[in-house]
């Protein structure tokens, strides 16, 4: 906390009043620190692709064009990394949008049920044939008021990690509960788990629990960041359980309103 005084003198030189301006420092201190933090983590996520880039290209340029064992799986590396970059920057131009002040919601009454097994097939039809899926979603109607393409994506980064960390065979399982007007979605994996003292971190930007390996299954370290954002956009909460080894749940509420009973017929 830092305080500023200001004296208040007459002209006379009596001194009759005074002034104390307090300044938080400790908070604006931090926010420099996170956007130092984010903007160093920023330039070294798009770093790491570029020079892996530079240098299969120069083996290219340098003679492995010609070597046809050698070039399509150059070619391919600089692709994937392209394509990572790309991810990362539509990842950063999401939160980017999401931090500024004028960011609106444009928000809708839907059946949740039905937009979440929409959402669901469309996985079923992409996803590898070792992984099943289990569906334990009402049949009845629960109406929620949601920005439908921002809850798409909330879904399709934590649908995409549950597939990106299963096992060979692993189930993903999809649930929905209604409950006093709050509805709680989640999917859980049988995949690698999380230990638990870095539960809440994987909803910070940029943090992995191994980097390696969510860099070689293409991941940003954003995903999860962003469907936090989101969620608590709609008024929502968003967490996490897990144990290793056995799988991660990823839980998150909406406010809701179930249908009504049938008064009316
Ligand atoms: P990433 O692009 O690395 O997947 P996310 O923000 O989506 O970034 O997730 C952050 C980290 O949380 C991941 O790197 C991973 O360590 C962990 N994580 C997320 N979902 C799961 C899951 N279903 N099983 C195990 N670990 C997970």
């Amino acid at each position: 906390l830092r305080a500023n005084f200001s004296v208040i003198q007459k002209e006379t030189g009596f001194v009759n009043g005074l002034i104390t301006v307090l300044h938080d420092i400790t908070e604006q201190e931090k926010i420099d620190e996170e956007r130092r933090e984010f903007v160093a983590n920023v330039s070294h996520e798009l770093r790491t692709p570029l020079t892996t880039m530079r240098s299969y290209l120069e083996a290219l340029a340098d003679g492995a064009w010609k070597d046809e064992s050698l070039a399509p799986n150059f070619l391919n590396v600089t692709q994937n990394e392209t394509e990572r970059m790309i991810r990362l920057v539509n990842d950063l131009l999401r939160l980017s949008k999401l931090d500024s002040k004028d960011y609106r919601l444009s928000k809708n009454w839907i059946n949740l049920t039905e937009f979440f097994n929409h959402i669901i097939d469309r996985f079923e039809m992409t996803k590898a044939e070792h992984i099943t899926f289990d569906r334990n979603i009402p049949k009845s109607p629960i109406y929620v008021d949601i920005d439908e393409d921002k809850i798409t994506q909330v879904l399709y980064n934590i649908i995409s990690n549950a597939i990106k960390y299963s096992p060979e065979g692993g189930q993903i399982a999809f649930r929905v509960k209604e409950n006093n007007e709050i509805v709680e979605i989640s999917i859980s994996d049988q995949g690698v788990g999380i230990p638990k003292n870095n539960l809440d971190k994987i909803f910070e930007r940029f943090y992995r629990v191994d980097k390696a390996r969510s860099r070689n299954l293409g991941g940003t370290g954003l995903g999860l960041a962003i469907a936090k954002e989101m969620v608590e956009a709609h008024n929502g909460k968003i967490w996490a359980e897990s144990e290793e080894g056995k799988g991660t749940t990823i839980f998150f509420t909406l406010p809701s309103e179930q249908e009504q009973e049938d008064d009316w017929s």
